[in-house]
């Protein structure tokens, strides 16, 4: 009996997936290399969190660097939540106001990690940076394609919310960035709109994929039968796990088809100070980039209209030398000293 009870403890400690971990398929073209520098620069510009130097120097990034595009254009879309400044970003091919297919991520991580030290930002690693990554090496890939009716969008002010222990920023709701950028959206537009399918915490060493309780059938059970098809079985489970509140919602509020391509469960260092470079891995990230771009690829039947791809990931600014970065300039400081010095003397002049 004790054997019995000592065999089955070794059985369920031994890690589940130890022996299951797969790898992005040798003949994929989804670059890791690109992917890491995806990830690591987004952890260089500090934490992503709405309204901050962070969150700016995301923006401007983004856009610089789609601003180096022949093919796709990033557009910044501003607005106020709760009286911060945030922005969703939408990236389209040249001649393409709005597409029929879109992909998503959100870009901002979360104020405080609210799950080990309230006092601390979230580096958001897989948090924030697994999905941006992902979009990034996509419009890479799928820039030798005529890719013209799909579009990407990068959405702010999704993580801030209650989790069980405290908010992100007080009194925020969750997937603010994406409610306002669907509520916005005029007929035409929702109309044209076929699907959505979002990428989150996809960075996960142990990634497993089950269905998202609310994400859309027909969408997630092609997504999941295209995945097990490139061999990722192991990955891509057909069965049901967690239903969330994520991005995905606001577009199914409006009869949108969606899907969560999400791993929530398995990711221990969830909204805590450990969602860094350490706690995830690029592999995971390039699987999820591999089966999504390809998916589109295949059931849209895509053409490939030119041998070379418009790689995104040239080059990183340095921002860290960037004078607005700084909390507050000391020369901006004298500045207002000696402004301050002459108006109290020209007031005393004037009382005198
Ligand atoms: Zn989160």
């Amino acid at each position: 009996m004790r054997n019995t009870f000592l065999l089955l403890l070794l059985v369920f400690t031994v890690p589940v997936n130890s022996s299951l971990l797969e790898s992005l398929r040798p003949e994929s073209e989804v670059s890791k290399e690109r992917i890491e520098d995806a990830v690591r620069y987004q952890l260089e510009l500090g934490p992503r969190v709405p309204g901050s130097d962070g969150a700016r120097n995301f923006q401007k990034w983004i856009i610089s660097l789609y601003e180096q595009s022949d093919v796709w254009n990033a557009y910044l879309l501003p607005f106020t939540y709760k009286g911060i400044n945030v922005a969703n970003i939408l990236i389209t091919r040249n001649g393409t106001e709005f597409p029929r297919y879109l992909i998503g991520a959100h870009y901002d991580s979360r104020a405080r990690a609210t799950q080990e030290d309230p006092d601390v930002p979230v580096t958001g690693a897989n948090d924030g940076a697994s999905g941006v990554a992902a979009i990034i090496e996509m419009t890479s890939l799928l820039s030798a394609y005529d890719s013209s009716d799909i579009g990407f969008l990068l959405i702010d002010a999704e993580d801030q919310g209650y989790d069980g222990k405290g908010f992100g920023i007080d009194g925020w709701d969750w997937i603010a960035g994406s409610t306002y950028f669907v509520e916005n959206l005029d007929q035409e537009k929702l109309n044209k709109l076929e699907y959505f399918i979002l990428l989150d915490m996809i960075g996960n060493p142990d990634l497993v994929l089950e269905y998202e309780g609310y994400s859309t059938d027909w969408l997630k059970e092609d997504v999941w039968e295209y995945a097990r098809s490139l061999g990722y079985n192991n990955t891509f489970i057909p069965e049901y796990g967690v239903s969330l509140i994520d991005d995905h919602r606001p577009f199914l509020d409006y009869s949108i088809d969606a899907i969560d391509i999400i791993d929530f469960s398995g990711y221990k260092e969830w909204h805590t100070t450990k969602d860094t470079m350490d706690s995830i891995s690029i592999d995971s990230i390039a699987i999820v980039t591999d089966v999504v771009t390809n998916y589109l690829i295949s059931s849209l039947g895509l053409e490939k209209i030119t041998s070379s791809e418009d790689i995104m990931i040239t080059s990183f600014p340095t921002l860290s030398s960037n004078s607005e970065n700084a909390p507050f300039p000391l020369s901006a400081f004298f500045t207002i000293f000696v402004m301050a010095v002459v108006i109290r003397s020209r007031r005393s002049l004037v009382n005198l």
